[in-house]
């Protein structure tokens, strides 16, 4: 009983001396100088969620399962489609960064976003060249390109050819798995 009271001190100890160490440093920072972040939004859930780690995710499915809610890993790990028309960005023509929802990669930018009249949100192109890949998909007897996260390979919809000049392309997404950070957010200042 000694021994785990002594430990409580102790643990308590070092947990105040870090507090006073971290708040002596939040004092000697200058927010105007902070620009990397790891993590735009908040997910506490989700250990696998940055917007600034590129690296690619291997995680199982049974893994995203227990940290996504559960219409994102329905869409992402299962490949499942919401309904049009119902999603939170469909008719949204606000300015800012679309990430992946399950990863935080980044995938679009509103510059690159149009109004489509399809009922999900559609882009003619993608922000980088590692925000997406591609996999052929013959589900529902139809040819299809289907769209993955080029980090975390969630699906994130599929990609038509009849989008506007001079790309052509239409990004179809679904809304669940995006993520949307507007350029006037506080935090990406
Ligand atoms: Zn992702």
């Amino acid at each position: 009983m000694l021994i785990l009271n002594r430990s409580t001190l102790l643990s308590g100890l070092l947990l105040a001396f870090l507090v006073s160490i971290t708040a002596a440093c939040v004092q000697f920072q200058n927010p105007k100088k902070k620009t990397a972040i790891n993590s735009i939004t908040n997910q506490p859930m989700n250990p696998y969620y940055s917007n600034t780690d590129t690296t690619k995710l291997f995680v199982l499915d049974e893994e995203w399962k227990r940290v996504l809610p559960q219409t994102m890993y329905e869409v992402s790990r299962l490949g499942q489609t919401e309904r049009p028309f119902t999603g939170k960005y469909w008719d949204s023509d606000e300015k800012g960064t679309y990430y992946c929802a399950p990863c935080g990669n980044l995938l679009f930018r509103s510059t690159g976003k149009f109004a489509s009249s399809c009922g999900w949100p559609s882009f003619f192109e993608q922000a980088g060249d590692s925000s997406v890949r591609y996999k052929k998909d013959h589900s529902y007897n139809m040819e299809r390109i289907e769209v993955i996260c080029g980090r975390c390979n969630g699906h994130l919809g599929h990609l038509f050819d009849d989008g506007p000049a001079p790309s052509h392309k239409r990004f179809c997404m679904n809304s669940v798995v995006l993520d949307f950070v507007p350029d006037k957010s506080p935090i990406t200042k």
